[in-house]
């Protein structure tokens, strides 16, 4: 248990006092404090310090007392795991072009850190400039998922930010989220000011406005308090304000709807889709880190959004449609950014790269390009294709044929109908021959369990599969090994599957013990498996409405801090904390959905039309698959209406085919022509 927690009792925030008197508002000339040399003799006494001294490689330093506006831009999780992300590099980098506009970033201290700041008073700081988080305009947090919510309590309580949104004064910043989480904020709805909804490039520059433009009318001496502030940015699109919402139940405890309450807001809130990625500018120049990270390479967004229409899947849905990178963008900003990082490695990221219309182009321009050099290349792509091999293999022509993953998520043919994976066992098996005959060492594949309509052969299946891929393995090398990794499945709002029951952690515990149990007697398969209690709370803060909020204060209270860290002990710790706020874990979780039951993510609009996604979930409950809309008639989702994208064609404007794996030569993926694409060839 942390020995630093925060007081049990409200307010958990320090005095005013505790600002030396420094006043937000009307600050153009007035410096905050720096806190680096209260660090500094900090710094022998805790683990990587590295991560807390900023001065990184391409860190940006505008002028604090020239800038209009000053924005904090937070990762509710360690410098290691936050630092690659690409959510803040891209805020970071539109915001800090701004001339008047200043952008710092923010990282959860770890607890040995935590501990000694609240000891000697010292405040969750920037890292450029060390300046206190409670002296900048808006507290930018993304929240890539759900585990970091009692981090950002915790971030706002170490910044002497008042944790409930309506506690704070003018003095405060606006505490804003964005990010996959940020689409069902409600849990978080007491604590945040605003979420943004979708792409974060034009809104952050929206909202930046409206903060800069208040700050100069209150230090003309206009009458304009936080209200009007929160009144004016609700009429940004994409900003959704909690406090002009209420939700309303019904006798039996389910929510009815979440309603407007302030004159003038919608009663839906959409989300922002950047319709041109070319658009906006990209960071090239990207932050090279003083200390190790998760990732350490050059990465660059070759496209944004997936129409697999995977049924698990939260990233898939929400950021639809596809919209593509160049393909000589791409090489441009590899070729810049390699040479200014000094990076050796290369990521070519998206949701599933090997989707790129251009990709097979792509690789090979790259390839040629470093051959010979000690630049490598990857691309996160765990689509189950030959072709997925044949670009694997291309860009590893600079190192060794090691590790190669698929992603099946599910065991049996049935089961992958049922979540829309439209993937054979008979290509899954093809596709790791390929692997395995072009001298790949390792395969890793994906499993969930826990996913709707889950029997105990589809469980069954994973293990069988996993032996199968083994005696693959084995026909090719003697040293070949076969890794199956086995999470379980977590609804999430936005998708198909957020209307159903989630299991229980003594059911995964259980399903994982059939699969061990079948797998014992092949030594050289390896299974993987999560903490299934990890899945508890990640659900439960996933699919909450705000009646959960208090159970967060409490957890935070409590002591919960980095709650998808195993070093945590913060399950027994959430536990409590239902038990004393009364939040009924089997209700909001383990319990399926009806359809006409209001969702806390109603009033905040994906795109996707309620309606479709029903049909989706009825359709996965009767096994029936519906094909990537990319190569396949428009379904009506509801996404792209509106917007100027023709979603069937790639950066060049030819149509888009499915990738068929051809066996054991690979395959090519290439745009086609509408003749092409008419005539099937
Ligand atoms: S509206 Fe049609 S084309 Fe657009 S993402 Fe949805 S199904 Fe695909």
């Amino acid at each position: 248990m942390l020995g630093s927690a925060p007081p049990t009792s409200a307010p958990a925030t320090p005095a005013r006092g505790a600002r030396g008197g420094y006043r937000r508002p009307g600050t153009r000339a007035q410096l905050p404090p720096s806190y680096y040399e209260a660090l500094e003799p900090l710094l022998g006494t805790v683990k990587k310090p590295a991560q807390y001294v900023g001065g990184e490689h391409n860190q940006q330093e505008a002028d604090w007392t020239a800038a209009d506006s000053r924005w904090l831009l937070c990762y509710p999780d360690t410098y290691e795991v936050g630092q690659p992300n690409q959510g803040i590099q891209i805020l970071y980098e539109v915001l800090n072009r701004r001339p008047a506009t200043l952008a710092e970033r923010l990282y959860a201290p770890w607890v040995d850190l935590e501990e000694r700041m609240r000891e000697r008073d010292i405040p969750a700081f920037s890292l450029e400039g060390h300046r206190p988080a409670w002296a900048f305009d808006v507290i930018g947090v993304t929240l890539p998922h759900e585990l970091g919510h009692t981090n950002l309590l915790n971030l706002l309580d170490l910044g002497r930010i008042p944790i409930h949104a309506a506690e704070r004064t003018e003095e405060d910043p606006i505490v804003l989220v964005g990010g996959h989480a940020a689409y069902n904020p409600e849990p978080l709805a007491p604590f945040i000011d605003a979420a943004v909804m979708g792409d974060g490039e034009e809104v952050a520059l929206e909202v930046d406005d409206v903060v800069a433009a208040h700050k100069r009318e209150r230090e003309a001496g206009g009458d304009v308090d936080r209200h009007t502030l929160l009144r004016r940015l609700a009429q940004v699109e994409g900003v959704y304000i909690p406090s002009f919402y209420a939700p309303r139940y019904t006798d039996d405890g389910r929510l009815k709807a979440t309603v407007p309450i302030e004159a003038g807001v919608p009663p839906r809130v959409p989300k922002r889709t950047v319709q041109d990625l070319e658009q906006w500018p990209f960071p090239q120049k990207q932050i090279v880190p003083m200390t190790e990270t998760v990732h350490e390479r050059f990465s660059v967004e070759i496209f944004r959004g997936c129409t697999r229409g995977c049924r698990f899947c939260q990233a898939g849905m929400i950021t639809r449609p596809v919209r593509e990178r160049k393909p000589e963008t791409i090489q441009r900003l590899v070729e810049e950014g390699v040479k200014d990082t000094g990076f050796g490695e290369v990521g070519l990221l998206s949701l599933s790269s090997a989707d790129h219309s251009g990709i097979g182009k792509v690789a090979r321009d790259l390839a040629d390009e470093y051959e010979g050099t000690v630049t490598s290349l990857s691309l996160p792509s765990t689509r189950v294709d030959a072709f997925n091999v044949t670009l694997s293999n291309e860009l590893s022509r600079n190192g060794r044929r090691t590790g190669l993953t698929f992603a099946p998520e599910a065991g049996s043919d049935r089961m992958r109908a049922v979540i829309n994976k439209m993937v054979s066992e008979q290509d899954l098996l093809r596709t790791t021959e390929v692997a395995f005959s072009e001298g790949w060492r390792h395969v890793k594949l994906y499993f969930m369990i826990g996913l709707p309509t889950e029997r105990e052969e589809d469980v069954l299946a994973i293990a069988e599969l996993g032996i199968k891929t083994y005696e693959l393995a084995r026909k090719h090398g003697k040293g070949n090994k076969v890794t199956i990794s086995v999470g379980g499945f977590v609804p999430k709002p936005h998708t198909p599957f957020q209307w159903a029951a989630q299991d229980s952690p003594e059911e995964i515990k259980r399903k994982l013990a059939l699969i061990r149990q079948t797998i014992k007697d092949h030594r050289g398969l390896k299974l993987r498996t999560n903490d299934p209690e990890e899945g508890v709370i990640e659900g439960l803060l996933a699919r909450g409405d705000r009646r959960v909020a208090p159970a967060v204060e409490r957890a935070w209270r409590l002591g919960a801090r980095f709650d998808g860290w195993h070093e945590m002990p913060t399950l027994d710790t959430w536990r409590r904390a239902l038990a004393e706020t009364g939040v009924d874990l089997d209700w909001f979780s383990h319990r399926e959905r009806d359809e006409r039951e209001a969702l806390p993510w109603d009033h905040l609009d994906s795109g996707l039309e309620k309606d479709w996604l029903w049909e989706d979930w009825q359709d996965a409950l009767s096994e029936k698959e519906l094909d990537d809309c990319r190569w396949s008639p428009c379904y009506d989702c509801g996404v792209c209406p509106g917007l100027s994208i023709q979603h069937d064609t790639g950066y060049d404007g030819g149509m888009q085919l499915p990738v068929v794996p051809s066996g054991l030569g690979g395959n090519e993926q290439l745009p086609v022509t509408p003749e092409r694409y008419a005539s099937g060839a």
